[in-house]
């Protein structure tokens, strides 16, 4: 039998008398039905160290749905446009009511919901910077109560915590809020609790009692501040995937799932337009040490993905590859460019005064390019930075190329391996693709290849047989 370290963790932690704590979040889809529900019951129910539950407001139940937050946008902006509103109360408390009737749950709860779902309405329009911010932390709030209620007529120990109970005070900045560092030794004193917390979301309390949410998503976030304010053992993310693929299902058929990731794997895969979670919202978790897992409600039993400081599992040179588009890069030669001084400084102040920032800036001998998003480049701008470009510095060549792809391969496990960047490249060659541009990041962790947007697809299959075996057919 092979055993986890986790329970052997677990098995240690009991013997000496100490009780293993998780965090648990569970994302809008895992939400958005009775049948949904169910499930999340029963992951709650199996694992009695899953102590605090932190819920999102329920998700689509197909592609044709409407989440309750979006729901909850709408009323909002009928409700500023003095619109009647009716019938989008009745949309939101239906949403609750289907889950309870599905559920056979008492109803009590149910008029508190509606009730705060109309008294939205009665808050003041005008010089209230938090309405926004009511209106949508009311689709997580409302959830939290109907799940704690479900779970305790089902037989589990559980109460809703309010945010405000918990101790989540966070800085006065409506719609993208953030925790005060105070707020975790508060939140602390919860760890022993006997009780399953169930805790809604995306928002907490300015110190002058506002509600003032996380940016969106944001109930990642408050899973992982609770798990750094619990000192969790470990923060389960739940969503509707087996975990973090190691490529886009979009562009790999049926990729396979990445077993484990360090958080810096996971900060080059997410900046390269890998979406799973939110990588900002692990900031707590990460500053904590604490481990995260990436599991599906659909497939509690799958392992999912693991992300830690360290990685332990061998998973080969490269664990994932991931991929963002429009990029431009500007292009910039002059013969003897390394013997002259304030070179790049020079080509920086041009982008610091045309208000541009860069993404990276690979660099030769004699040549440097600067790569930097697409969208920021007007016609207008352009051309007043190849003027400037031109008169300050005056190059052999100035070139600058829209239409770009970057492509990010991302493992440690480079930096031990010889050979990965020509495995890389013979790949793409094999493919007739041509590389515009190549950069390894200074930590080693990646490699970054520019090619032209129409071969980026073409690029990630290339890569992905190449380092994880041929995809699978069907
Ligand atoms: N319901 C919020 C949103 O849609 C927060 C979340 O689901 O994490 O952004």
């Amino acid at each position: 039998m092979k055993i986890s370290g986790n329970y052997l963790t677990e098995i240690l932690y009991k013997y000496k008398g100490v009780e293993f704590v998780k965090v648990i979040k569970f994302g809008g889809s895992s939400l958005a039905s009775a049948q949904q529900l169910q499930k999340v019951f029963q992951i709650v129910k199996d694992d009695a160290t899953r102590k605090f539950v932190v819920v999102s407001a329920p998700g689509k139940r197909s592609d044709a749905d409407i989440k309750v937050t979006d729901l909850l946008i709408s009323y909002h902006e009928k409700y500023l446009k003095d619109e009647d509103t009716t019938a989008l109360v009745e949309q939101i408390v239906a949403r609750y009511e289907t889950i309870m009737d599905e559920l056979s749950m008492d109803k009590t709860i149910l008029a508190d919901i509606r009730r705060s779902v109309e008294a939205l309405a009665q808050l003041p329009k005008e010089n209230n910077p938090h309405l926004f911010d009511a209106f949508l932390a009311s689709g997580e709030n409302n959830n939290a109560k109907l799940v704690a209620s479900f779970f305790k007529e089902q037989g589990l120990p559980a109460v809703y915590k309010n945010p405000l109970d918990l101790g989540i005070i966070v800085s006065d900045e409506p719609g993208n809020a953030r925790i005060l560092p105070s707020s975790y030794d508060k939140i602390g004193r919860f760890r022993e609790t006997e009780e399953i917390f169930v805790i809604p979301g995306f928002f907490g309390y300015t110190e002058a009692g506002d509600i003032c949410t996380f940016s969106r998503g944001g109930s990642d976030i408050t899973g992982s501040i609770v798990a750094a304010g619990v000192q969790a053992d470990q923060y389960e993310n739940f969503t509707d995937v087996d975990g973090i693929f190691v490529a886009h299902p979009g562009i790999v058929r049926q990729p396979k799932t990445i077993k484990e990731l360090t958080y810096r794997e996971m900060r080059e895969l997410a900046y390269a337009g890998f979406a799973v979670l939110h990588d900002e919202a692990l900031m707590p978790a990460y500053k904590a040490h604490i481990p995260v897992v990436i599991k599906n409600t659909n497939n509690p039993t799958h392992p999912g993905t693991l992300i830690t400081t360290k990685r332990e599992a061998d998973e080969g040179p490269v664990v994932g590859i991931a991929s963002d588009q429009n990029f431009a890069t500007i292009y910039i030669s002059k013969y003897l460019m390394n013997r002259e001084l304030g070179f790049g400084r020079k080509v920086l102040q041009i982008l610091e005064n045309l208000g541009l920032s860069y993404e990276h800036m690979p660099s030769g001998i004699d040549d440097i390019s600067i790569v930097l998003r697409e969208r920021q480049l007007t016609p207008e701008i352009e051309e007043r930075l190849i003027q400037e470009l031109e008169h300050e510095l005056k190059p052999d060549e100035l070139r600058i190329t829209h239409g770009l792809s970057m492509i990010m391969i991302v493992g440690e496990g480079m930096q031990r391996r010889i050979g990965v960047t020509a495995d890389s490249t013979a790949a793409l060659a094999k493919h007739k693709i041509n590389l515009e541009m190549i950069n390894q990041g200074s930590s080693e962790v990646s490699i970054m290849f520019g090619i032209r947007g129409e071969e980026e697809k073409d690029a990630i299959r290339a890569l992905y047989d190449t380092f994880f075996g041929e995809q699978t057919e069907g």
